[in-house]
């Protein structure tokens, strides 16, 4: 136990309890296992604060000791100061944001609401696998991958045809997912837009449109059209519906796919943001090394993706 008085601990129990609720609200669904870090990193940014507040709110996240010991080696009104800051304006200021948003949006990334349907076209030259197909923006109807192949059997369910700059490590991660114990399948991969149209209809008649839009995307709002997503299934003939997010295999994707390229798009409690219900076997490749650097960023991968698209 560190030394203290006893009004000293019931402040540090206090800012630690509001630190923890930081810790677990933008979550293990959006990869960010440090969202201390990133508050932090927000606050000194929008407040000017010295770097070295960075590691003192961190270390107050994780060790309310260390952050006594912190205090006690600078000056006694710095101290006073920081510890206002770090207990008080700080951890108010990120939950605050944190609530208006749904997810931590930083720089000069753009604000557009990706909930609301609209016709804005994207598509960007090279081989698109950053491109941003949200409801707000739309792949041309006309839109196709001009390099798909056809999944081999062993690895699908259904024809399913993928983008060739997919398939080796689509492969891959169904090769590592088999030897770990977990067999996944292909259960759907590239869509057209008319086959989306189709499919989005088709829910619409059965569900209704309000919650057809939870759970399908509207012709041209598919990253299905890009050829580069795939529904995981765990067996041939099995489908890529909620009883997957329960199973070992979503587990494990959700832990290794990122080594593979893959990111999971619609992550659970994420729902205001995505604008999607979870959907635990939806993964969208974007090469290795986007992978790696979208899971450092902690964010959705369409609030990611939004830097590097402009309207
Ligand atoms: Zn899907």
């Amino acid at each position: 136990m560190c030394a203290g008085t006893g009004r000293r601990r019931g402040l540090l129990r206090t800012s630690h309890f509001r630190c923890h609720r930081l810790q677990v609200r933008p979550d293990r669904a959006s990869n960010s296992p440090r969202l201390d870090g990133l508050g932090a990193r927000l606050v000194t940014a929008r407040h000017g604060r010295p770097a070295a507040l960075d590691g003192l709110q961190q270390s107050s996240c994780a060790n309310p000791c260390a952050m006594v010991r912190a205090l006690k080696a600078i000056s006694k009104s710095s101290a006073v100061a920081l510890a206002f800051f770090a207990f008080v304006v700080a951890p108010v200021h990120v939950l605050a944001h944190a609530t208006a948003t749904g997810e931590m949006v930083v720089g000069a990334v753009s604000d557009v609401d990706n909930c609301t349907y609209r016709d804005t076209r994207t598509l960007r030259s090279g081989d698109n696998r950053k491109v941003l197909v949200i409801k707000a923006w739309a792949l041309p109807a006309s839109y196709a991958p001009t390099d798909l192949r056809l999944v081999p059997s062993a690895y699908r369910s259904g024809t399913r045809y993928v983008r060739k700059i997919s398939w080796p490590d689509l492969k891959a991660l169904m090769d590592a997912a088999r030897a770990a114990g977990r067999p996944l399948y292909v259960g759907s991969a590239y869509r057209s837009y008319a086959t989306q149209e189709s499919l989005y209809n088709a829910y619409v008649k059965q569900y209704g449109q309000e919650e057809a839009d939870r759970v399908s995307a509207r012709p041209g709002h598919s990253q299905h059209q890009l050829g580069t997503t795939v529904d995981f299934v765990t067996a041939v003939g099995a489908a890529a519906d909620d009883s997957f997010n329960s199973t070992s295999q979503a587990r494990w994707l959700y832990y290794n796919a990122y080594k593979y390229g893959f990111v999971l798009s619609y992550p659970e409690g994420k729902e205001s943001t995505s604008c999607y219900a979870w959907e635990g076997w939806h993964y969208r490749f974007i090469g290795r090394n986007n992978a790696l650097e979208h899971r450092a960023s902690g964010l959705l991968l369409d609030i990611w993706l939004k830097q590097f698209n402009t309207l």
